[in-house]
């Protein structure tokens, strides 16, 4: 046996978790950047706790609030712009995996001035200010993965930064997510499954990685019911947030796979939320893996007595208002075929038809 583990975030979840670990940001400096989208940070009340810890540990801090869903690269230099002007220490990002993946790549820029736009995605292996996550979401487990996906246009797609940057601290407390509307509770917590299960059908699981993933699949397995009923109190939303972060420890050591590669156009040229985007693909993904043993597991631990239920269960919850061409399912099978990345976390061969046939089998197609 042979493998590297490394998640060196400090977690700390429960009701308060930002008063009651308010010493913490005082670890990292006198001045803060807060970095979040325009809206829920306010209105979950995540913002004012943060404000409020701040003020009581004397940290002064300004705030940028202009992080749109799947952040492109000028979005991340103009708050960088902002924060070396403002001469910030340290960067607390709140709210979803957008401005958590912002808050990363911000850090990045800040710690190497000499980086622009254009040369952020290279292959060095660069380093950040300190960065503290508040998660609103409970979906991309942003706070305990070193992934910052970004929007790159230039290349029509998303993609992981290819840094490793962890937060130094995540503060989990589910009373963000009380009033998440229904579809983003849903897509996000697509999103946390999905992670867990190609974390789990993975190159470069081991094994503490199946643990950690065995076990979500179990918590996550648990929230169903609710799920499926619309109606989630808030001891199973701290358990989809718990479970979220579980499985970003999974991928921070093995990475996702296919579906997340596969879903990236469909968020880039259809606007699909990203858990949804992978999702969506799950059913055809996890019928054409070879390895049924594992795969079996997976419905066991999620409490599922078989695949059909599983199935039935995404039916359920997922509903696109989608249509795409022949072409475009060809031209994002081509994609995926050279997204080496993504094709080596995963540990059976595939071919272009395999891909294609993913798609084509998930998606409805345009009449002509
Ligand atoms: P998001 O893009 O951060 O946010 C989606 C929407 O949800 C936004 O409109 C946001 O509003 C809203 N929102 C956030 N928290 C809310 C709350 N508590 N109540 C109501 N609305 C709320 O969504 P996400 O799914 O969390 O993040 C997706 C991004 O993370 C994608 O770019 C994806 O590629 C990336 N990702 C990263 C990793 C990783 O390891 N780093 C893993 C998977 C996915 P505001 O804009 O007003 O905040
Ligand atoms: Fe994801």
């Amino acid at each position: 046996m042979e493998f590297t583990y490394e998640m060196p975030t400090k977690v700390y979840l429960g009701k308060d978790a930002v008063i009651k670990n308010k010493s913490e940001f005082a670890k990292h400096g006198q001045k803060a950047l807060i970095v979040t989208g325009r809206n829920s940070a306010k209105k979950t009340g995540a913002l004012d706790d943060v404000a409020r810890a701040l003020l009581e540990m004397n940290i002064t801090y300004v705030v940028f609030d202009e992080v749109e869903e799947n952040p492109c690269t000028k979005t991340i230099e103009r708050a960088a712009s902002f924060g070396k002007k403002e001469k910030i220490d340290f960067i607390i990002g709140i709210g979803g995996g957008s401005p958590l993946d912002a808050s990363k790549a911000i850090g990045i820029m800040i710690y190497n001035p000499e980086l622009t736009e254009e040369t952020l995605f290279n292959n060095k292996v660069m380093d950040s200010i300190p960065i503290l996550a508040v998660p609103t979401t409970s979906g991309t487990g942003s706070e305990t993965t070193p992934y910052a996906i970004l929007t790159d246009h230039s290349n029509q797609t998303k993609r992981n930064l290819g840094q490793r940057v962890f937060c130094k601290a995540a503060f989990l407390d589910a009373k963000y997510t009380e009033l998440t509307p229904y579809p983003i509770t849903m897509s996000t917590a697509l999103d946390a499954m999905t992670h867990l299960v190609e974390g789990y059908l993975n190159t470069n699981s081991h094994l503490l990685s199946d643990m950690l993933a065995e076990k979500g699949l179990v918590l996550w397995g648990e929230c169903i019911p609710q799920l499926l009923k619309g109606e989630l109190d808030l001891e199973i939303r701290e358990k989809l947030m718990l479970t979220s972060s579980v499985a970003g420890m999974v991928i921070a050591s093995t990475g996702t796979s296919l579906p997340h590669g596969m879903g990236y156009p469909l968020t880039y040229f259809k606007g699909v939320p990203h858990g949804l985007a992978n999702a969506v693909l799950f059913k055809a993904y996890l019928k054409s893996f070879k390895n049924r043993n594992k795969v079996e597991r997976i419905f066991k631990l999620l409490g599922l007595d078989s695949e059909e239920t599983f199935n039935a269960f995404l039916t359920r919850s997922i509903h696109l208002d989608l249509v795409v061409t022949v072409n475009e399912i060809e031209e994002w099978s081509h994609a995926m075929c050279s997204n080496a990345a993504k094709l080596k976390n995963h540990p059976e061969d595939v071919a272009y038809q395999d891909i294609y046939n993913i798609y084509f089998d998930s998606l409805s197609l345009q009449k002509e």
